[in-house]
């Protein structure tokens, strides 16, 4: 096995050499080991592997070489001493916040989450004796309010899913440490080249690897990223023993789709701009909100924390649901999917699929109106997308 070191080079470099370790075929790209286990040469070498006492594979539910290319790659991405893969982002989500809370324990979260994210937070915790609040994620004094002296966790989403809003990292981040707790930061919608929430004071960051870092709609996967120490006391016993390990399959999908990740998320974010831009002011668009955008609510906020805007926009249009559905049903080019991050541009709408379960009163909290469209843009070409929009916004 080789395995060359590329710390000095730049990042889309790194996208694609980092954590590559060869096998003796001297393969151009990196290798899938598809294999549940790992054989071991004799009987003392199975027993040194157990005492932890011999680095090595032993079976794929712990390591496996090609998850941990992933890894590597992963963390130097995202500037972290380690990563830890998991089968979708919901895993990601799960262990990280169950592997640093026992009964007992308290949690403080912003509201506007993805949606099974708050199920976590809202209804299983509680199940299992740890208690949670949930707070206006803008407004940090709701976040101090929120402390309680059993404490131990924070965790958000910045930008917001659909709503698009911002939450101050380094301001929460200083919260949670005064109170002795730890920030988790769910960075799917900033992509982990836009937005480093460890450098801003966050102790760990979760991605649904679903979405950007795939790209293309094949595989599901997740990764939580923080501290070694993070990783190793709060991670990784909880998924080993628990299972929610990734395949290695998708790991490799996953690691190969970090090649193109910045070339992808580039384009799609310019071309994000450009239709936000030029739909701003269209007459059945009754608020547009884009992160990159200079009348954005937080725009200061976003100068602070953010280096790119993002791919996803939210459209409010005219005449509530009727308006939204006869605009979504308009669209030939764009499809309908709850899904994003996509090649594929794909429009939802929130109210009635993600986020159906919660009341009117809740969604507007969130922001969630029945006119508002959430539009993840792909890699099509620009003036194709603007038609296709124009053209079903005119339905509205
Ligand atoms: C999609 C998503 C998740 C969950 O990811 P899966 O891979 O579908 O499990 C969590 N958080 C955010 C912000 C997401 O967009």
């Amino acid at each position: 096995m080789t395995h060359s070191p590329v710390t000095p080079y730049h990042l889309d470099t790194r996208l694609v050499h980092e954590g590559q370790t060869r096998t003796p075929y001297g393969e151009t790209s990196e290798a899938l080991f598809l294999t549940q286990g790992f054989i071991y040469e004799n009987a003392e070498t199975a027993e040194r592997r157990f005492l932890n006492e011999e680095q090595g594979y032993s079976y794929t539910r712990y390591t496996n070489p090609t998850t941990t290319m992933f890894e590597e790659r992963m963390a130097a991405l995202e500037g972290a001493e380690a990563a830890q893969a998991t089968a979708t982002g919901m895993a990601a989500v799960t262990v990280a916040m169950m592997g640093q809370v026992q009964a007992g324990d308290h949690v403080v979260a912003a509201r506007a989450l993805f949606g099974s994210c708050r199920w976590i937070v809202e209804d299983l915790f509680p199940r299992f004796g740890v208690g949670s609040t949930l707070v206006d994620g803008p407004d940090l004094d709701a976040w101090r309010r929120a402390v309680r002296p059993e404490t131990k966790a924070f965790l958000l989403e910045t930008p917001s899913n659909p709503s698009l809003e911002i939450i101050d990292i380094a301001g929460v981040a200083a919260i949670a440490h005064q109170a002795g707790a730890t920030l988790t930061v769910d960075n799917v919608f900033a992509t982990p080249l836009f937005q480093k929430p460890l450098a801003l004071g966050a102790d760990c960051v979760v991605y649904s690897a679903t979405k950007h870092i795939d790209g293309q709609g094949r595989c599901l996967g997740g990764v939580i990223l923080g501290s070694r120490d993070f990783i190793e006391t709060k991670v990784q016993q909880f998924l080993r023993m628990t299972g929610p390990s990734i395949s290695p399959f998708n790991a490799w999908v996953l690691l190969k789709g970090l090649e193109t990740l910045s070339l992808r998320v580039e384009r799609q974010t310019a071309t994000a701009g450009f239709l936000a831009d030029t739909l701003h002011d269209h007459p059945k668009v009754r608020r547009l909100t884009y992160p990159g955008r200079p009348d954005h609510p937080q725009a200061a906020l976003i100068a602070r924390q953010m280096t790119g805007g993002s791919t996803m926009i939210a459209l409010d249009v005219q005449n509530g649901k009727a308006g939204a559905f006869r605009f979504m049903n308009a669209l030939k080019l764009i499809r309908i999917s709850n899904n994003l991050g996509d090649a594929k541009s794909l429009v939802t709408h929130p109210a009635t699929t993600t986020h159906q379960r919660f009341s009117p009163e809740l969604r507007g909290e969130m922001g969630i109106t029945d006119g508002l469209v959430r539009l993840s843009v792909g890699l099509e070409h620009r003036d194709d997308l603007l038609a296709d929009l124009a053209r079903a916004l005119d339905e509205v």
